[in-house]
């Protein structure tokens, strides 16, 4: 036994969250790594055998990233940002892939730099600009699978039509470009998984033409993200989501690599967002709570990610009114939610969005110069429980 005691902290605890303002101030986003761990192993759990490249994007914050890597996990880097900060964060490059399919001949030489090796690319241009680089980078070639049935559908704007993956491969061979493998994101917050398994089963007909016509493409086979989690509308539990998707992994040749590039699932439930009340006004029957944060912050993933996070008073009362809750900014739309029945709230008053890791602090701005919400990562490292401190990027 270790004689360190191991303390646990729930900073979703209205105590914790009620001192953590104290220390930290208004607005945050507390982020508890202890709930990315668990994440992380979830999804390892419903996907075993499959890497998980977690993508940086939701959620591009330096405890996220180190949390996944110390759970064994690998990155998914886009930018050029996102490549300085694994370089800021000394991770390893060999753990690290670069998924944006249109890329500044900039961004592919900082990656290169860095040490990465694997690219994506959807089109004829963007194979080319590996013609220079065929000693030190790798493709996978990025399909379309259209998923009008996502949240947000991922593959209009990116990958190329199956019909054209061939075409496609035969060019980088004729380059001398190595392509490992293909790749796809069939769209964020997937109701179910029959859009995956459709790309699966459509990649491995791929991959097999691709094996007859001796273009390689046969080492990797990387599933993208889109894995689900509970907003207002609870969704399928992730071990059944990923029951199909498993099966139809399975018939894959024994040689391929499978990964998968999860953002929301990891960091979405494993934060929350804490606003106070600035001031209230009562307008036609409603009671009107101007928040400090709003959808100009850290509620932005309601326009953008098209989002409704379950929003609740810290504080209860048998007694309860018709609300609104709304931003702090001057812009009419920065409303949060209407029609609510909430406590009589008062200045100062504490509110709290769950599963707000995903698509909020990312895309929030400082409009009308009101500061994002400051995160606070706790649980940082495991079993050390006790430990909150502002992470300024
Ligand atoms: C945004 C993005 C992801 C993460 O998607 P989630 O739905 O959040 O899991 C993964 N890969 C790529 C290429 C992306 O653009």
């Amino acid at each position: 036994m270790s004689a360190r005691r191991i303390r646990f902290i729930d900073p979703f605890q209205p105590a914790q969250i009620r001192r953590l303002v104290r220390q930290f101030g208004s607005p945050l986003l507390i982020l508890d790594c202890e709930r990315v761990r668990v994440q992380v192993r979830k999804l390892r759990a419903a996907l075993q055998r499959v890497d998980l490249h977690y993508a940086l994007k939701p959620m591009p914050h330096a405890a996220v990233v180190q949390t996944v890597l110390a759970e064994g996990g690998c990155l998914d880097l886009a930018t050029s940002g996102e490549v300085q900060l694994a370089r800021r964060l000394g991770v390893d490059p060999a753990r690290c892939i670069h998924t944006h399919p249109i890329k500044r001949p900039q961004d592919i030489r900082n990656a290169l730099d860095f040490g990465v090796r694997t690219f994506v690319a959807d089109n004829p241009d963007e194979v080319r600009k590996f013609e220079r680089f065929t000693d030190r980078a790798e493709l996978l070639l990025r399909v379309s699978f259209r998923s009008p049935g996502a949240v947000c559908d991922l593959s209009r704007k990116f990958g190329c039509d199956p019909e054209d993956v061939l075409a496609l491969a035969r060019l980088a061979a004729e380059l001398g470009i190595t392509v490992r493998g293909l790749s796809f994101h069939v769209g964020s917050q997937a109701g179910d998984s029959a859009k995956h398994v459709e790309a699966i089963h459509a990649c491995a007909a791929l991959m097999a033409a691709g094996r007859r016509r001796k273009l390689g493409m046969l080492d990797t086979l990387d599933i993208g993200g889109g894995f689900p989690i509970d907003y207002t509308q609870p969704v399928q539990d992730i071990g059944r989501f990923c029951e199909p998707l498993r099966a139809a992994l399975a018939d894959l040749p024994k040689r391929v690599r499978v990964i998968a590039e999860p953002g929301r699932f990891i960091v979405g439930p494993a934060a929350i967002a804490v606003a106070s009340v600035m001031g209230r006004a009562r307008r036609e029957g409603h009671w009107w709570y101007y928040l400090d944060d709003g959808l100009y912050g850290s509620y932005s993933g309601q326009l953008y990610d098209h989002a409704r996070y379950p929003v609740e008073p810290l504080k209860d009362a048998s007694e309860r009114l018709p609300s609104v809750l709304a931003g702090p900014t001057c812009d009419s739309i920065d409303v949060i939610a209407e029609n609510l029945m909430l406590p009589k709230l008062e200045a100062g008053d504490l509110i709290v969005g769950r599963a707000m890791g995903a698509y909020t602090w990312a895309s929030a701005s400082e409009f009308n110069f009101f500061p994002k919400a400051t995160v606070i990562a706790v649980n940082l490292t495991p079993g050390d429980a006790g430990m909150a401190m502002p992470f300024p990027l």
